[in-house]
Parts: C-alpha cells; structure tokens; sequence
C-alpha cells in the first residue's frame, strides 16, 4: 500500500514538506484553514483541503485516521497546534509529528504522544553553528546525543592512502561507511581501496571518536 501523508499548516515549514514530499512522488493531503493558502497548494498536492484541523468532525470527514503519518506545522495558535495533536493521537494516528514554537509548547507536546518534535529554527542554528565550526566536516547526522554520522572530505593527507593504511578504525574507533566519489558511492568499502582527490568519507562513530579523527586523523 502507498505510504499516505497529510501536512496541516501551510506556512514556510508545512509549505516546504509538502513540496518534498510531491517532488518524491508521495500521495500529500494538505490542509489549512485559510483558503488562499489551500489555492496555492492545489496544484503541489494531491489533494488540498480547506479546513479547521481542531473539528474533530471535518477531520473525520477526511479519514485522517487513515494517514501513516501526519505534520501539524501550525506555529502561532499553539492553542490550535495541541488540540490537532490531540486528536490526531486520539484517533489513533500512528505517526504525527509537530512543529513546536517554544518550550511550553514542546512539553505539552511531549505529554500528548507527539512522536516527534520539531523546532525548525533552533534545530537548522545548531546544524549551520556546528558546520560552521568544523572545516572539515561537509555534513552530518545527529543519531543521539553522542553518535553521529559525517562526511569528511579527502585532504592532501589522505591522498593516496588505504583505509588499511589510515587504520582508522583501530585509531580512531570510528567506522567509514561509505565513500562518494564523484556520482559513484562506494558502500562498505573495502580495506585496500585507496583514496582519491574528491572523494568524501561518510564515517560513523561516537562524536568524540569522530572529533579525534577530525582533529588528528585528516
Ligand atoms: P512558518 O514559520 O512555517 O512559516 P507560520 O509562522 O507562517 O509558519 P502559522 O501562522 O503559525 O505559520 O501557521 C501555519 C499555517 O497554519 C497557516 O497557513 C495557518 O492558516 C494554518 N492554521 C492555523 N490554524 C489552523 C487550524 N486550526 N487548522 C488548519 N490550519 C491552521
Ligand atoms: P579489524 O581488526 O578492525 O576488524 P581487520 O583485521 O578485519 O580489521 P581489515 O578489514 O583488513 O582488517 O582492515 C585493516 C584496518 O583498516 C582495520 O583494522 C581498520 O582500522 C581499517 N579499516 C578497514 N576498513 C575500514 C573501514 N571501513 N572503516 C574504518 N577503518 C577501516
Ligand atoms: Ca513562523
């Protein structure tokens, strides 16, 4: 069966998953309670809806319960934003996730059953900070609060070398997972391939691990 999400809230963020989510083929009900806002996204969605997602019966109306997954990105009316989660959690959605606007808002989000959080403005801060502050690093993946997956990109130091030669793994605890070269990616390489100009390393590990191998190993 065809995976079948909704957004609720149109505004930058709601507007922008929607978007992503009809560029990768998904099917995307989206819904507002502003019409102009239902207009503009008419043609982006499979189906655009005018609606107050806190009507219990209107929602109903829709089948939300059918969704696999739900966005609530209404931002100002938190009022309104809690009252869609809650009803969305009680119909018995099995993934709905929220965009919060400050932290009153994520606790009460928390105790509804939201499965995910989101603070679209503080979360893309931490990431640009973090990138900012590493030259090395081209991008990552928070997996906990201490493992990370990033991209490093190959320095003169590495040019030439083997994984076996940088015994990245015994040095560093790290893993490479996979190397992308140029539109190729290299998927659990193997030890003897040897590095190129270009070529980025994915690496997984512990962010202190990573951070030793960032400092020392490249
Ligand atoms: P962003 O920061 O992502 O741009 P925003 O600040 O523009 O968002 P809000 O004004 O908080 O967003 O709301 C996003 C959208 O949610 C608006 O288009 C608004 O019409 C819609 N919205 C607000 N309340 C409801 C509701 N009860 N039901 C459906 N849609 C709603
Ligand atoms: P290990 O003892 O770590 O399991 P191994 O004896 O199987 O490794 P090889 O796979 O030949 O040996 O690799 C030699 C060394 O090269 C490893 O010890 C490791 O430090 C490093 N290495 C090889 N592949 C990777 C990788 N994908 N990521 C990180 N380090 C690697
Ligand atoms: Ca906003």
């Amino acid at each position: 069966m065809k995976k079948q999400f909704a957004v609720i809230g149109l505004g930058r963020f709601g507007g922008s998953i929607c978007r992503e989510f009809a560029k990768m083929g998904y099917d995307v009900l989206a819904i507002d309670n502003d019409m102009e806002k239902v207009n503009e996204f008419a043609t982006v969605a499979t189906q655009a809806v005018q609606a107050n997602a806190t009507d219990e019966k209107v929602m109903k109306s829709l089948g939300i319960r059918n969704f696999n997954h739900v966005i609530v990105s209404i931002g100002e009316d938190i009022q309104a934003s809690i009252l869609t989660t809650l009803l969305l959690k009680e119909s018995g959605v099995n993934k709905v996730w929220v965009k919060a606007q400050n932290d009153y808002h994520h606790k009460v989000l928390e105790k509804l059953g939201a499965d995910r959080i989101i603070h679209p403005e503080r979360d893309m801060a931490l990431r640009v900070a973090q990138l900012i502050s590493s030259e090395k690093i081209i991008d990552f993946i928070e997996l906990s609060h201490e493992h990370s997956i990033v991209e490093i990109g190959v320095t003169d130091k590495l040019v030439n070398k083997t994984l076996t030669d940088l015994d990245v793994r015994a040095r560093f605890g790290c893993n490479i997972v996979a190397i992308k070269r140029g539109d190729d990616i290299l998927v659990s390489p193997i030890a003897d391939v040897s590095l190129q100009y270009g070529d980025v390393l994915v690496v997984i590990g512990r962010n202190e691990d990573l951070n030793r191998f960032e400092d020392e190993g490249v």
